[in-house]
């Protein structure tokens, strides 16, 4: 296997590639993830089984809309594809260092440049991809509030309640959905999708970088609320982005409803105290 990416990786980049060291590498929650280099040239590959080359192409697709966008750090996709009945997905390697104040004032003003890409197709994206391992489908959608939901939480919801889960005013927040987006008409923005502090990092040379995005054309907001979901960025990223693309009035609420869709996409992947959560996150948007 490792042979067949080599020469994948070779054909792509049109230098000799093979693998003289190969090291694992910790924190994904998905993939199994490696460092391979030749002493001089070093890349990163995630490997999954076979059946989820189709969630690599789509992160491959994903970054490199972000990296054609040059508003904010991607690693560079380089190949995919299946080997021995493994998928692999093979990107840039880069080197992360410590995160610092500037870089973070950085993040929020590149994010903003990213949030101005838009798309005169509306909502959603050329191909469906993946939040975690869950499917996210992409169909472009003319207006945000359809968009959101049908095939944010509505997708989640059907999911949820083949897993189990019980959300006895799931109706109401469907009824308030109007409401909750009145008067907020977001330009389609490229988002990253699944912006926790898990996929943002700062290279040794002090760039900014997001990974590991379920790209799509949506409001940019969900991005904001979502690096406020598990633990908020340091207050620079939020004052930059924010002199850079002020948010429009009425965020509080909206970011609620945006995490209600991250949280619901946690009960599927790993059930438990979810489901609760997900039911006072309703509460709050029904007060
Ligand atoms: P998963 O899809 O399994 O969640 P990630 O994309 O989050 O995997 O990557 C796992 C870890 O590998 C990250 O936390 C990061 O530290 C490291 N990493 C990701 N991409 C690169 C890269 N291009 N170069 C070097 N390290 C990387």
């Amino acid at each position: 296997m490792w042979t067949a990416i080599a020469q994948h990786i070779s054909a792509k980049t049109g230098m000799p590639f093979s693998v003289d060291e190969r090291r694992s590498v910790s924190g994904g929650c998905i993939n199994q993830a490696y460092q391979l280099t030749d002493g001089g040239q070093t890349f990163f590959v995630k490997i999954n089984q076979a059946t989820q080359v189709a969630m690599f192409e789509a992160e491959a697709l994903g970054l490199q809309d972000i990296y054609d966008s040059q508003t904010i750090r991607v690693p560079r996709p380089i190949c995919w594809g299946t080997a021995d009945g493994t998928a692999y997905l093979v990107l840039e390697w880069l080197d992360f260092g410590s995160s610092q104040d500037p870089a973070w004032a950085l993040m929020g003003q590149q994010l903003a440049a990213l949030h101005r890409v838009s798309s005169d197709r509306g909502f959603g994206w050329h191909q469906n991809n993946t939040i975690g391992a869950t499917p996210q489908p992409n169909p472009w959608t003319e207006t945000w509030l359809d968009f959101f939901r049908e095939h944010r939480l509505r997708h989640q919801f059907r999911l949820a309640g083949r897993r189990g889960g019980h959300f006895p005013r799931q109706h109401e927040v469907f009824m308030a959905l109007p409401e909750l987006l009145a008067h907020h008409y977001p330009e389609p923005a490229l988002v990253h999708g699944d912006l926790w502090s898990g996929n943002a990092a700062v290279t040794k040379a002090g760039e900014p970088v997001i990974l590991d995005p379920a790209t799509y054309y949506g409001d940019r907001e969900v991005d904001i609320a979502m690096t406020e979901l598990f633990g908020r960025f340091p207050p620079s990223f939020y004052e930059a982005y924010q002199a850079a693309y002020p948010l429009d009035e009425g965020y509080p609420r909206r970011k609620t409803l945006y995490n209600l869709y991250h949280i619901l996409n946690h009960f599927n992947l790993f059930g438990g105290s979810y489901e609760s959560q997900a039911n006072r996150m309703i509460d709050q948007l029904l007060r």
